[in-house]
C-alpha cells in the first residue's frame, strides 16, 4: 500500500477523551472512530489488525476441530424466553420491535440460538462430539462503555458452543478450548494466564477466565508469578489425545492464578512470599462448561448408545476479538506508540523514502515494494512528500514491528537501513538482503 493512496487519518494532538494508553494510540492512528458511546467505525489500519486477530482465531479453532458456522446478530426474543433468560438478562440487553410487533434482541451471546439450530438437526450421539463457533458483533448496553473497543457496546466475539454426550467429553472439549486459546493468544504476542473464574449469568461451575496483565485492566488478580513463565509454543498438540490435552491444561492450571471473585486468601499466602503477585488484568477471554443448563429447558436431547434420550452435554467458550486490540496495545508501545507483534501487524514492514522525488531512493523504494510482495509481503510504503521526522513520527506510532528506510547517502554505499519497532536497533544491509531478513521473520508468522 502506497501511503499517499491509502487512508490513514493520523491525529496530532492527544485525544482529550481518551484515558488509557490503547485509545489514544487507536483513535491517533487513525484505526477507529467513535460513533456513539461504545460503537466504533473500523477505519482501514484499524480493520486489519482486526482480521489478522480474527484470521489466527479461526486457524486455531479449525485447528482444534471447531466448526464456523455464522449466526445473526438479530435473534427473536421467544429462544430466550425458553431458556428464561429474557427475563433475567437486564437492561444490559438491547430490545427491538420490528413492524409486526414481535419482540427480537440485538445478541449479546448466542446460547439459546446454537442450542435451537442444535435441537432442529441432530438427534443422536452418533453426531457428537460437535463444536460450532462463529465471530460475530455482539451488543451489550454496558452501564459505563470506555476505554475505547476495551469495554465496547457493540464488539465483536468469537463463541463457541461445544454439544457432547457426556460429562467427560464436554470437559475434553473444554479442554481443546483452553489449548487452542493459549495458542492463539501467543501468537498475538500475548502472555494470557488462564484463571479460576466466577460463572455470572452464562452459569456453570466450570470456568476459567484469560487474563493479560496490564496496569490498567479491569480486574483484580492474584497469582503465582510463576504463571507467567508458562509458554504453549510450538509444540504439537493432538486435540483427539484427552490425556495430553488435558496435561497440558494441568501445567497451565495447578499454580495459583485467581481473579478476586473466586480469591482464596489462604492458599495464596502459601505462595512463596517472593512469587506471590497482586495486579490487574483485562479479561481477553473466557471458557465454561454447564452441562444441561440450556439443553434441559430448551429441549435438545439426543438418542444415547442405550436407545434412551438424554440432554445433551454443552459448554460455552467466548475470545473478545475486538477488546484483543487494546490489550495487544496495553502490553506493546512505547512514549511514540504502539509496538506490533509479527502475528497481528497491519502491515509486516514500512518503507520511508527519505528524499521523495529523488529518482534513486523513488526506484529504490519501488524496487523494495515490489521485491516484498513478490513474496507475499504487503508493504506500507510512505511516498508522502514529507520530512523525514514526520515519516518516522507516524511509523512509530501505528506500530509496525519493522521499518526499512531509503535515503540518497546510504544508496551511494549500496545500503538501506533495517529498524526493529521494539529495539530500536539499525542495521544497514543490501535491499536484497533488507528482503531476505524481512522474509525470514515472517516465515513462522
Ligand atoms: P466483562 O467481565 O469484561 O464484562 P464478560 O465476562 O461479561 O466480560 P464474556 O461473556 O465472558 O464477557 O464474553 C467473552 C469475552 O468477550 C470476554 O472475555 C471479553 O474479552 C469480551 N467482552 C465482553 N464484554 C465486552 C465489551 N463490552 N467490549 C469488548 N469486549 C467484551
Ligand atoms: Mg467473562
Amino acid at each position: 500500500m502506497r501511503l499517499t493512496r491509502y487512508f490513514l487519518p493520523v491525529l496530532k494532538e492527544n485525544p482529550a477523551d481518551a484515558q488509557i494508553v490503547s485509545h489514544r494510540f487507536m483513535l491517533r492512528a487513525g484505526m477507529i472512530k467513535q460513533q456513539a458511546a461504545g460503537i466504533y467505525s473500523w477505519l482501514p489500519l484499524g480493520l486489519r489488525v482486526l482480521r489478522r486477530i480474527e484470521a489466527i482465531v479461526n486457524e486455531e479453532q479449525e485447528r482444534a476441530g471447531h466448526i464456523p458456522l455464522l449466526m445473526p446478530t438479530l435473534q427473536p426474543a421467544d429462544l430466550w424466553r425458553e431458556s428464561g433468560r429474557y427475563g433475567d438478562y437486564g437492561e444490559e440487553m438491547l430490545r427491538i420491535k420490528d413492524r409486526q410487533g414481535r419482540d427480537l434482541l440485538y445478541g449479546p451471546t448466542n446460547e439459546e440460538m446454537i442450542t435451537d439450530i442444535f435441537r432442529a438437526h441432530v438427534t443422536s450421539y452418533k453426531d457428537l462430539p460437535l463444536t460450532l463457533y462463529h465471530i460475530q458483533w455482539k451488543f451489550r448496553d454496558e452501564m459505563r462503555p470506555r476505554f475505547g473497543v476495551m469495554r465496547g457496546r457493540e464488539f465483536l466475539m468469537k463463541d463457541g458452543y461445544n454439544f457432547d454426550i457426556d460429562r467427560a467429553a464436554a470437559l475434553h472439549a473444554y479442554n481443546r478450548h483452553m489449548v487452542s486459546y493459549l495458542r492463539s493468544y501467543e501468537r498475538m504476542g500475548l502472555t494470557a494466564i488462564p484463571m479460576r473464574a466466577a460463572s455470572g449469568p452464562i452459569g456453570g461451575d466450570n470456568t476459567h477466565e484469560f487474563l493479560v496483565l496490564a496496569a490498567t485492566g479491569e480486574s483484580e488478580v492474584f497469582f503465582d508469578s510463576a504463571v507467567t513463565e508458562l509458554k504453549l509454543g510450538a509444540r504439537d498438540v493432538d486435540y483427539d489425545d484427552r490425556t495430553q490435552v488435558a496435561k497440558i491444561c494441568e501445567e497451565f492450571t495447578t499454580l495459583y492464578a485467581r481473579t478476586d471473585e473466586t480469591h482464596d486468601a489462604a492458599l495464596f499466602d502459601a505462595i512463596p512470599e517472593e512469587r506471590r503477585k497482586v495486579a490487574r488484568g483485562i479479561e481477553v477471554g473466557q471458557i465454561f462448561y454447564f452441562g444441561t443448563k440450556y439443553s434441559d429447558s430448551m429441549g435438545a436431547t439426543v438418542v444415547t448408545p442405550d436407545g434412551s434420550k438424554a440432554p445433551v452435554e454443552m459448554g460455552s467458550h467466548g475470545i473478545g476479538v475486538s477488546r484483543l486490540l487494546g490489550a495487544i496495545i496495553e502490553a506493546s508501545h512505547d512514549d511514540k506508540g504502539i509496538i506490533w507483534p509479527e502475528g497481528v501487524t497491519p502491515f509486516p514492514v514500512g518503507i520511508v523514502n527519505l528524499k521523495q522525488g529523488d529518482a534513486g531512493t523513488d526506484a529504490a523504494c519501488e524496487g523494495l515494494y515490489k521485491a516484498l510482495a513478490a513474496k507475499g509481503l504487503e508493504a506500507l510504503y510512505d511516498d508522502r512528500d514529507e520530512r523525514a521526522g514526520a515519516k518516522f513520527a507516524t511509523m512509530d506510532l501505528i506500530g509496525l514491528p519493522w521499518r526499512i528506510t531509503v535515503g540518497p547517502r546510504g544508496l551511494a554505499n549500496g545500503v538501506v537501513e533495517v529498524t526493529s519497532r521494539r529495539t530500536g536497533v539499525s542495521e544497514e544491509m543490501t535491499a536484497e538482503a533488507a528482503v531476505a531478513k524481512i522474509v525470514a521473520i515472517y516465515e513462522g508468522v
